[in-house]
């Protein structure tokens, strides 16, 4: 993926966010909220056809308000269907609609198409329930990690990768490794050195399945998890059986019962406290970059006026977001075609705004209203500067939002601003 692509992709993440976050505030009274996720290979005119059926059993409903509301979305998703030839877009779509409550106990119909996710929607689903279906998308818009996975005992071993929440098993082996019980006639000794053999073979073997699905794509790796019985998975780590470039990547090794397919799920449980630190790992490290640049240099800035000015200039290298930040920009165009701009909270009314520059009055309704972190990322796309959206779930992304207005920015050189 490009550079422009990817940044085109984060916007787009967060436009499919947006979105989620919406369809989640959203409830049904009843059992009326419909979602539909079609994958890019169904023909529309399939979804129209189970959308029609879906309409005629609904007449069946036996309350006339759940009835009416599910026929109401459904033909609400046909219309939209109407709007797509047969092929659905790339990747698929989901349409949501359904009426929700609103404020004084009224109902609302809302309707929204998401095209496009990044990654395939994987099969065809109708949902209706109280909430929209949004977890498969969840999962797809959550961070990426790539990781590698080893489960193994003396008996068998699987390999595979967790792609996102995503385990995906690749392959297996068994051993020949013979029981600690040595037949009748063989010497103890001979024994032990045969068992040593083929324990050491399997290990290879392990070893040899991890390297080839592993080292071709150990840079684009966030780490390898091992999992498997004590002592065998020390034996393996410790014997230095895996290839010396994929050793540095072992993020660590994890107590497993299976060492089946099975196994590789439990690996990515046990290793859960591991992933999770690992997905703010970024986020920790440039916001001890930010504070570092804060008291001893001066690559740092922050707040919503100083970090967009700086942005403009072109000198932020990478602009931090915290990713609770809820705010809107206000752009004020006085009659001199000064624009001045303000972040605001969401639900803040607007005020007349007065020019810093020539004094002119800016009519509150002449104001425009944007999302705060749509209008920065927009600049920043423009600038080449990359967009890093801080969680808040450790105390200096907490700070972020909490002590900086959620905005700040790592300079590429001092603007003094
Ligand atoms: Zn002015």
């Amino acid at each position: 993926m490009s550079e422009s692509e990817q940044e085109q992709s984060d916007k787009q993440k967060y436009e499919f966010k947006k979105v989620i976050e919406k369809l989640k505030g959203y409830d049904g009274s009843g059992t009326q909220l419909v979602t539909i996720y079609v994958p890019e290979d169904k023909q529309i005119s399939d979804v129209v056809a189970h959308v029609t059926q879906e309409h005629s059993e609904a007449s069946n409903i036996k309350s006339k308000q759940t009835r009416t509301n599910v026929q109401d979305a459904l033909t609400s998703i046909k219309d939209r269907l109407r709007y797509y030839g047969n092929a659905p877009p790339e990747n698929g779509m989901v349409l949501f609609s359904g009426a929700v409550d609103s404020s004084g106990g009224r109902t609302e119909m809302v309707t929204e198409v998401l095209e496009s996710p990044p990654d395939p929607i994987e099969s065809f689903r109708y949902h209706c329930d109280s909430d929209f279906l949004t977890e498969p998308l969840d999962e797809m818009l959550a961070d990426k990690g790539l990781f590698g996975l080893i489960v193994l005992d003396r008996r068998e071993a699987n390999v595979g990768w967790l792609k996102g929440k995503r385990v995906e098993p690749v392959k297996s082996a068994s051993s020949l490794v013979p029981g600690k019980q040595r037949k009748g006639g063989q010497s103890a000794q001979r024994f032990a050195r045969l068992r040593l053999e083929a324990i050491d073979n399997f290990y290879q073997e392990v070893a040899e399945m991890a390297n080839d699905l592993f080292v071709s794509r150990r840079h684009e790796m966030n780490g390898i998890l091992v999992g498997g019985p004590s002592p065998t998975k020390d034996e393996f780590l410790d014997g230095d059986y895996l290839h010396h470039e994929l050793g540095d990547n072992v993020l660590g090794k994890f107590d497993v019962a299976y060492t089946d397919e099975s196994g590789l799920y439990d690996l990515v449980d046990a290793a859960s406290e591991v992933l999770a630190e690992h997905e703010i790992l970024q986020d920790k490290e440039a916001m001890e970059e930010f504070f570092k640049e804060l008291h001893d240099g001066d690559l740092a800035t922050y707040g919503f006026g100083p970090t967009r000015e700086n942005l403009i200039m072109g000198s932020v290298d990478r602009l931090l977001i915290s990713e609770d930040l809820r705010k809107d920009v206000l752009t004020y165009t006085c009659e001199n075609g000064h624009d001045e701009y303000e972040m605001v909270d969401r639900s803040a009314s607007i005020d007349d705004h007065d020019c810093s520059r020539c004094s002119e009055t800016v009519p509150a309704e002449e104001a425009e209203r944007e999302d705060a972190i749509d209008h920065l990322m927009e600049i920043a796309q423009q600038r080449g500067t990359e967009t890093l959206f801080i969680s808040t779930d450790f105390e200096k992304g907490e700070q972020l939002l909490s002590a900086f207005g959620g905005v700040a920015g790592l300079l590429r050189y001092s603007t003094g601003v």
